[in-house]
């Protein structure tokens, strides 16, 4: 596959400045449950490839199912290409890359029958069923998907990957007095091995467990409040506030926001350190090579309270002069790399939580994430818990907890950051491509006069 591909690049690079093949082969299986019912149960083998070639700063993509196409697809990439291209193309340099990379993988999933994977989803999903009278209905789902990844360009680079991801997601529905009703949710991930599925009924339950808590909350009381965010809650916050705000695609085609991120501007307090991390082993967003063929690599966006770096493509970083990040992304081969993140996080400071609620008289404990929008600078999150805090201690549980604001305030509102980050497993989208496997970290944080609504 890998020659046939290299021999079409070098049939037809001559004829536009930049020429890029990807191709993905993989082989996948997918189980849900709704309530009692197994919703779904699938396997599935795919192929899927796409092409990319750039004239005179005129970019082309087409998807192609079988290298039988291949000649006519990259045909039609080109004369595209060649169509729009008016200008000149900028590409910032990277190095030539020939790297096969080879997955470790402890108990592959190809090894493990459809029917034991569905016994493991039925057993889960019994177990939130069964966990309290009022859980109304549940969700859980398990796939895994293995395959290999090709990529090859006009440049002289030829990498190909192994990859595996194996994933699933179990949620319970509660129903209270009066009709309320509320959710909790759990997801695991993992990279390299079956068996991190196994024996996780613990965490399973505490989805369930979580919904029944919250039906006892009263709703909280809105205005202005110190709060401190969760690890999960600060990630998300942390991703989806300023984290899609940092990926230069977005910055280029928006002159206020080239005014807000300056490089070098100061955003928060001396110990806000924020990071986007490809290179950490085994997240849903680590990679070696993105899908330009751009070496993963540690970014921080944020250094010592400063406006640092940002997520550049090969283009974007061309354009606006400055350094690639490894950053351009796609869900798979038929969908053109794009600026994305990958394991973007607070990194840890130095307050245990206890210090850092011990002089707060009122405030309120954010904890994980329901939903949430942003527009431009400004967000509203919804937290899945909340409890207030009273006199320096967590007190009871609270609903309907809203945080909105404007994230540049709301980073210089940072008071304090905890000594317990850790990354947690998400879902991005963007440009009609989601969920792109991500992860968001950070350790608890303290913010002062976030807004808050109630009911
Ligand atoms: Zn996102």
């Amino acid at each position: 596959m890998q020659e046939q591909l290299q021999a079409a690049v070098s049939r037809y690079q001559k004829q536009v400045d930049y020429l890029e093949l990807r191709l993905d082969q993989s082989e996948s299986t997918s189980i849900s449950f709704r309530g009692a019912q197994l919703d779904a149960i699938d396997r599935s083998f795919s192929l899927s490839g796409g092409i990319r070639a750039c004239h005179k700063g005129g970019w082309s993509f087409v998807t192609f199912n079988g290298v039988e196409e291949l000649n006519d697809r990259i045909e039609e990439a080109i004369s595209q290409a060649k169509l729009v291209g008016t200008e000149t193309t900028s590409l910032a340099p990277v190095e030539t890359i020939q790297d096969y990379v080879k997955l470790e993988i402890k108990r592959d999933p190809r090894g493990v029958s459809l029917d034991e994977k569905r016994r493991i989803v039925e057993e889960y999903n019994r177990l939130l069923l069964e966990f309290d009278p009022r859980i109304q209905t549940t969700s859980a789902s398990l796939g895994d998907r293995a395959g290999i990844s090709y990529f090859v360009n006009s440049q002289g680079s030829c990498i190909v990957q192994e990859k595996l991801s194996i994933s699933g997601g179990f949620g319970a529905i509660a129903r209270g007095e009066g009709g309320i009703v509320r959710q909790g949710y759990e997801s695991f991930y993992s990279r390299s091995d079956f068996n991190d599925v196994v024996g996780i009924e613990d965490r399973i339950r505490s989805a369930a467990e979580r919904a029944i808590r919250q039906l006892e909350a009263k709703p909280v009381k809105g205005g202005q409040h110190t709060v401190v965010l969760d690890p999960y809650l600060a990630g998300v916050f942390i991703h989806e506030a300023f984290g899609h705000l940092s990926e230069a695609d977005f910055v280029y085609e928006n002159p206020r926001m080239q005014e807000l991120l300056v490089l070098g501007k100061p955003l928060g307090i001396e110990q806000l350190n924020v990071v986007d991390d490809a290179t950490i082993p085994g997240l849903p967003g680590s990679l070696k090579y993105d899908d330009e063929g751009v070496p993963a690599q540690r970014k921080y966006l944020i250094k010592d309270g400063i406006l640092s770096q940002r997520l550049h493509s090969r283009e974007t970083a061309g354009k606006m002069h400055e350094a690639p990040t490894g950053n351009a992304r796609a869900l798979n081969a038929a969908y053109p790399p794009i600026v994305r993140m990958t394991n973007t996080g607070i990194e840890a400071g130095e307050h245990t939580f206890e210090e850092m609620i011990k002089d707060i008289e009122e405030g309120v404990y954010a904890v994980r994430m329901l939903g949430g929008q942003t527009n431009g600078e400004m967000f509203t999150f919804s937290a899945a818990e909340g409890y207030n805090i009273r006199n320096g201690k967590i007190a009871e549980p609270v609903s309907d907890v809203t945080l909105s604001g404007n994230v540049f305030q709301t980073l210089k509102d940072i008071e304090a950051i905890g000594n317990d980050s850790v990354y947690l497993n998400g879902g991005c989208g963007k440009g009609g491509q989601m969920p792109l496997a991500v992860s968001v970290g950070g350790p608890h944080l303290r913010i002062k006069n976030v807004v808050v609504g109630g009911r």
